[in-house]
């Protein structure tokens, strides 16, 4: 599978919609209580901070759109088409558009997820997380083996051909075997893209707090290892190939999205909290909803984050970010798309190279296997 270079002019938006029923234990992100009022201020905001935006993206040609979250599903199909309708009047779009919407398997309904569609949703990427009732209930997660299996099948039947879900490792009480129960029962569903993630303890989160008791229950090191194998091996037997290191896909059925990010696509964030990525020119917005509200009412911007790296240090996250695709880095298309690899950096390459994490072939470099083990401490090194 190769993922084509994208064009200087496509780019990306995301639209960040905070609303949960429920925090779960391990999450990190800017969430809300899901509560109609905030759905009003949020369609507003992200009205307005279009009207702010839209300049930005004269002359530019949309590739995807990606609502997330939080869980973007209970913002509702008639919010989503209200605002796409809103983009698709004045922008032009690729006609392979990819129209992302995260939601939960516990609260999918055929009828919705049909509006979702008839509104413009053309992919989805649910958080299923596990297909093992006890770990599910670990993870605090509000749904079953049985609900994510049922929302997979009925999301098919309504008409999406392209399913992606979240799976994670590394949870407390997780075994091999459990791994393996969960691998064996994905592959079986009409998914075409599947995306891995190891449980982390992040601050302010619940887990953070009982992280001494949760670690003790953690399968370990070479039991991860091992986990990770056996993921690959079952994603490639059912023909969904690694396309970049957490990322796993039926051809031609790799994120678009994503890959833009991998690949310094430019993308403009909506919602409170959202980040973009335009002109080389990295910005957050406030994470808090009242904040987003009243800046945008005054006329202001809501960016409450913003970072332009020196140029050496943009190139060497850059590359940093590229190695993460299977595919990895063809040198001379990466020279001239930004500028020439400083000596000191090609030395860096070199030695990495020979330490055995990363190959070259034909001018193109990338991740081997145990490179791909040891990815952030290489990224460290590059950047
Ligand atoms: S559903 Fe997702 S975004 Fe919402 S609290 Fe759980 S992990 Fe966080």
């Amino acid at each position: 599978m190769v993922i084509p270079e994208p064009h200087p002019d496509e780019i990306s938006l995301y639209i960040h919609v905070p609303f949960c029923r429920k925090k779960c234990g391990y999450c990190h992100f800017f969430v809300l209580p899901n509560k109609p009022e905030y759905h009003r201020l949020l369609l507003k905001g992200i009205h307005l901070e279009w009207q702010k935006q839209r300049e930005l993206l004269k002359g530019k040609t949309l590739t995807s759109i990606y609502f997330g979250g939080g869980t973007p599903y209970l913002f509702g199909a008639e919010n989503t088409r209200i605002f796409l309708e809103t983009i698709f009047s004045v922008l032009s779009f690729d006609k392979n558009i990819e129209i992302t919407l995260e939601a939960n398997p516990y609260e999918m309904e055929k009828k919705s997820l049909k509006d979702f569609r008839d509104a413009g949703i053309n992919r989805l990427s649910l958080g299923v997380q596990s297909l093992e009732d006890s770990l599910l209930k670990i993870l605090t997660r509000e749904h079953t083996r049985e609900e994510a299996i049922n929302s997979i099948n009925e999301a098919k039947e309504v008409g999406f051909d392209d399913i992606s879900i979240d799976l994670m490792y590394e949870i407390p009480g997780q075994t091999l075997k459990l791994w393996e129960n969960t691998l064996n029962s994905a592959i079986s569903l009409p998914i075409t893209h599947l995306s891995l993630y190891n449980l982390t303890f992040e601050p302010h989160t619940s887990f953070y707090k009982r992280k001494d008791q949760l670690i003790k229950l953690l399968p370990a090191e070479n039991e991860s290892l091992a986990m990770i194998q056996s993921a690959v091996d079952h994603f490639n037997n059912a023909s969904l190939k690694r396309y970049e290191i957490s990322a796993f896909a039926r051809e031609g059925k790799y994120s678009r999205h994503n890959t833009g990010y991998w690949l310094g696509r430019s993308f403009l964030g909506f919602g409170p909290s959202a980040y973009s990525y335009y002109r080389g020119k990295r910005y957050r917005n406030v994470a808090n909803l009242n904040q987003y509200m009243d800046k945008l009412e005054a006329g202001l911007s809501p960016v409450d984050f913003e970072e332009e790296l020196p140029q050496e240090q943009k190139l060497r996250e850059h590359l940093a970010i590229r190695l993460r695709l299977i595919q990895g880095v063809h040198l001379p298309t990466f020279e001239r798309l930004f500028t020439f690899l400083p000596t000191e950096l090609k030395l860096t390459l070199h030695r990495l190279e020979e330490q055995g994490f990363l190959k070259q072939e034909e001018e193109r470099i990338f991740l081997s296997t145990q490179g791909i083990l040891l990815y952030d401490s290489i990224a460290v090194e590059l950047i």
